[in-house]
């Protein structure tokens, strides 16, 4: 085997066995551009060895996507083939296991009108909704894994030549995702472990308020009652554990959508919707984005801040430590899978049901709204941690707690 043929096997292997845990006689349904073809192929391999009773590929291409979002007319874009929506609903109604490769070229839809990406991702959203309510509910097994592109891995690299900065991602994403250790699944099974650890000590901690204090950033987020803090892997509506994203390192639970106040700043571009916002700076009073600036891009962070009325509230709040293994690295990946494990971030839209206690049973967005937790057709995370960052927290025993410090865990955590 080559070098990349080994990572290959490697990946699929803790994407089908961690990522997804594919159980005997389950379908998985794997969405990849085509250039993954070969993650796929060795994907659908791992799969089948472990009981797999089919696995089916939706392929995509993103280079006919930029020339539909160019040329197509306007009225085609507010149309999303409403049939794979339906049929991504009927595999999740009959308890498939989803895989996503997530390579996109951060640069991809530069020069694309914003207004007519954002029509087409509006239409999208809409006819996924159930779809991804299924997701962001657990109530099927899903993840998220990476294989680099040509177009990616020149942003990344843009001193190297295509082919070499294609090999120089793959020894990235290897590294990041934990594959080249001895035996990466056991390795990811103690991984989660240490994760959902930190996760129960800051439950422990029962806190009340995050404050975050950086340059730029003046941040007060609250925590809803009930909130739960997770980390790892969690549990589907079968039962089964599934790590929905390959790498991860964060810790995560979800802000009251009322109770965050301040100013905050990016500390890494955000690849969103084929172009790169930088340096974005987010004003919330009440939990709602009342000003937003950014050095690029702002009229794209304008059309994801006005999706609708929860994409001007937050759904996410995660902490990462600055010597995370993919910080450490000290690469910017314009992949948010990737940078948002490198950092603390915060995620703009919905929250996740079950970082609420006895999340699994809601099931309106009036119960979500009602315990605090905010809803919209969007989430998506953007980073601001650093080593500039300390956070503190105010328990709900009347306690101030230090739980980052120069963006590093403080002691106990
Ligand atoms: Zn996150
Ligand atoms: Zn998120």
């Amino acid at each position: 085997m080559t070098l990349s043929q080994e990572t290959f096997a490697r990946l699929a292997d803790v994407a089908v066995r961690v990522g997804v845990n594919v159980q005997p006689g389950q379908k998985l349904m794997v969405m990849a551009p085509l250039e993954a073809a070969d993650l796929v192929r060795a994907v659908a391999v791992k799969a089948y060895e472990a009981g797999a009773h089919d696995v089916l590929v939706h392929w995509s291409d993103e280079k006919t996507r930029r020339i539909r979002l160019l040329m197509a007319p306007d009225a085609a874009l507010a149309d999303y083939p409403l049939w794979l929506a339906r049929g991504f609903e009927e595999l999740a109604d009959a308890g498939a296991a989803f895989l996503s490769v997530a390579s996109a070229n951060p640069e991809l839809l530069a020069g694309v009108a914003p207004a007519r990406v954002a029509a087409a991702t509006l239409a999208e959203q809409k006819a996924v909704e159930r779809f991804k309510s299924y997701l962001m509910g657990g109530r099927v097994a899903w993840s998220i894994v990476s294989a680099p592109t040509p177009g990616w891995a020149r942003k990344v690299f843009p001193g190297l030549a295509e082919d070499e900065a294609v090999v120089r991602l793959w020894g990235a994403i290897a590294k990041a995702s934990r594959v080249d250790v001895e035996d990466p699944v056991a390795h990811w099974r103690e991984h989660a472990r240490r994760l959902a650890d930190r996760a129960q000590a800051l439950n422990r901690a029962r806190i009340r308020r995050l404050r975050y204090r950086a340059p730029g950033t003046d941040l007060s987020v609250d925590l809803p009652a009930g909130h739960r803090w997770m980390g790892g892997a969690g549990p589907n509506a079968a039962g089964t554990a599934f790590m929905p994203n390959i790498p991860t390192e964060e810790v995560f639970t979800l802000p009251a959508r009322d109770g965050v106040n301040g100013t905050v700043r990016s500390t890494m571009p955000l690849a969103y919707g084929g172009v790169t916002i930088d340096n974005i700076a987010l004003t919330f009073r009440e939990g709602r984005i009342v000003d937003f600036t950014s050095d690029t891009a702002r009229e794209t962070l304008a059309t994801l801040i006005e999706t609708d009325e929860g994409s001007h509230r937050l759904g996410e709040v995660a902490l990462v430590p600055v010597d995370s293994p993919i910080s450490s690295l000290g690469i910017l990946f314009y992949n948010t899978l990737f940078d948002e494990n490198a950092s603390c971030h915060l995620a703009i839209g919905r929250a996740y049901p079950f970082t609420l206690e006895g999340g699994e049973a809601i099931e309106t967005d009036e119960e979500l709204v009602k315990r605090g937790g905010n809803v919209s057709l969007t989430h998506v995370d953007f980073m601001i941690g650093s080593a500039a960052m300390d956070v503190d927290a105010d328990t709900a025993d009347g306690r101030s707690l230090p739980i980052l410090r120069g963006g590093r865990w403080a002691a106990p955590f």
